[in-house]
């Protein structure tokens, strides 16, 4: 079967093809700026060197998954003859609340409760929405699986997700501890426990995903037990321009000093803080790192404040499961900051983490890079969220 998977942005939406008879990448593709001037689609096929870029108006997501389609279908880059060909669709869904710990068919039942869930996450579940009735409308009669960013944590005892605010908070808005990124933590532990050839219910692991967006997992026997996203993205960890958890009396102060409202100063929490808002550089790790090299001493201190963030929740995360077997980096940063892997990694050998400071040279390749006298292993995997999407799309409709 083959399966289409789509991961809708406000204005934006990746897609990849994958045969699931050998969980072979066919094609994939993103179209920017849907319902802007300069809308385009970027499609690859699979050992295909050159891309196919159309640049033509889209002006919502309906337009951006015709001319994904298109592209689907054509006769030099395409990998269907038709769309009947197609098996399902698997979306990526951004918050399902308390509502799905997992993947699931997508019906009217199921639309209506994320339509519920639209106030938990404002940005991102109206896009994954739109999609999804896109693919409905252009796609009729083909299965459609909504898979959450928030199902794996669902696993996470009370103590983890209850805030310390009144009981009816949660009660009555649903206030809580939700973490993100899950389909990314859950793939990377599954990976690290075939890699280390150990049952995963035998495993303690913390998942570090470190991206734009970044957050890290404590998880026991398979089960997400912590993470550190909260009710929303912008809870836990410094990222890219993300100030991550802060004391939430600065937003006020912030508001009262310069005549700001508490969303205008959640606005620049979201996109002006972080690594960027240290720096006053870039987001971008490799910014960061290049001002470094030049002597940039707020550059140098963006990556201490990322790297010391990580390490307090690896060292709360020990603590929390009595021991941890194994950690994993993953994404944009934890694949291919080999300064910052190193940063975050030293002076833990006390709790028998020792990086291998050869075998840390190396970037986006699945392997072992803890030294052999490491108590704890660790580990550079590549995630592959996509990859659990297709999985979970053709488990739910073969
Ligand atoms: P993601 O959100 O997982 O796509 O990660 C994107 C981030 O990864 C970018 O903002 C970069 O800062 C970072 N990144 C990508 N490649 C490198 C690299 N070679 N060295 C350091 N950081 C990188």
């Amino acid at each position: 079967m083959k399966v289409l998977v789509i991961n809708c942005g406000s204005s934006s939406l990746k897609y990849q093809v994958l045969d699931m008879t050998n969980e072979t990448l066919l094609a994939k593709g993103l179209v920017e700026r849907i319902g802007m001037d300069g809308s385009v689609l970027k499609h690859e096929k699979t050992n295909v060197d050159d891309k196919f870029i159309q640049e033509t108006p889209m002006k919502n997501h309906k337009d951006a998954i015709t001319n994904v389609m298109n592209a689907l279908t054509d006769s030099i880059y395409g990998v269907v003859k038709n769309m009947q060909e197609i098996g399902a669709v698997g979306h990526r869904v951004v918050h399902a609340g308390e509502k799905y710990a997992q993947s699931v068919v997508i019906d009217d039942k199921v639309i209506a409760a994320l339509t519920e869930c639209i106030e938990l996450a404002p940005l991102h579940n109206p896009p994954n929405l739109l999609g999804i009735a896109a693919c409905q409308e252009l796609m009729p009669g083909v299965p459609e699986v909504a898979v959450f960013d928030t199902a794996f944590h669902q696993t996470m005892p009370p103590e983890s997700y209850i805030y310390a605010i009144p009981y009816e908070y949660y009660t009555k808005y649903g206030i809580r501890r939700y973490g993100f990124h899950g389909t990314s933590h859950k793939y990377v532990a599954e990976r690290a426990a075939d890699m280390l050839g150990v049952n995963i219910a035998d495993l303690k692991l913390i998942t570090c995903h470190l991206g734009n967006g970044a957050s890290v997992s404590a998880i026991k026997r398979g089960k997400c037990i912590d993470t550190s996203m909260g009710f929303t993205p912008l809870a836990g960890l410094a990222m890219g321009t993300r100030s991550g958890s802060i004391d939430p009396a600065i937003i006020s102060f912030i508001a009262d000093k310069d005549g700001l409202s508490a969303d205008e100063v959640l606005d620049i929490l979201n996109k002006k803080s972080g690594v960027l808002g240290i720096s006053g550089i870039s987001s971008d790790f490799r910014d960061i790192a290049a001002a470094i090299e030049d002597g940039n001493l707020r550059a140098e201190l963006a990556l201490r404040v990322f790297a010391h963030r990580v390490r307090y929740y690896i060292g709360a995360y020990i603590a929390e499961m009595n021991g941890v077997d194994a950690i994993i980096f993953t994404a944009g940063v934890g694949e291919n900051d080999v300064n910052m892997r190193d940063v975050i990694c030293s002076e833990l050998g006390n709790l028998g983490i020792k990086l291998d400071l050869v075998k840390n040279k190396v970037r986006g390749k699945e392997t072992i890079i803890s030294r052999d006298d490491s108590k704890v292993a660790i580990l550079l995997i590549p995630t592959n969220e996509e990859l659990v999407i297709a999985r979970d799309t053709y488990e739910l409709t073969k």
